[in-house]
């Protein structure tokens, strides 16, 4: 089962923390991130993450592939709402195929410590979904 973390420049303290805060529950899984801010997650908690491109260049498309595939089961992506995105058009087609194929997806901190507690406390499993 894999979980997706991303996060836009503004956001990564916040992902960080969120890393941090549910550490346990996010080694349970195989975790997947954009470069930057994998190599942020896995320096600040020692969590394994396999890194893809850099968002900008092209790791949101790495990831969107993945969920193409239907081979990610939760999708953790901090957006920054109040800066323009060079990489707009991946971030829009990452968070499409999201609902096309009715995964998890969190955009803010809140919605994503609700999902992580869900898992947690087991009233929510992504067995059966990856
Ligand atoms: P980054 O990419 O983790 O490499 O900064 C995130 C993004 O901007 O999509």
């Amino acid at each position: 089962m894999k979980i997706a973390l991303i996060a836009h420049d503004k956001k990564k303290p916040e992902i960080i923390e969120i890393a941090k805060k549910y550490r346990d529950v996010l080694a349970e899984y195989e975790l997947y991130a954009t470069g930057t801010t994998g190599t942020l997650i896995m320096g600040e908690t020692g969590l394994s993450i396999h890194r893809m491109k850099s968002g900008p260049l092209g790791g949101d498309q790495q990831i969107g592939a993945m969920l193409a595939e239907g081979k990610m089961g939760l999708v953790i992506f901090l957006r920054d709402p109040l800066t323009a995105q060079p990489h707009e058009p991946d971030v829009s087609a990452l968070l499409r195929l999201c609902d096309v194929q009715a995964i998890p997806l969190a955009t803010n901190r809140t919605s994503a410590e609700i999902m992580l507690e869900a898992l947690k406390s087991k009233i929510f499993s992504l067995e059966g979904v990856k």
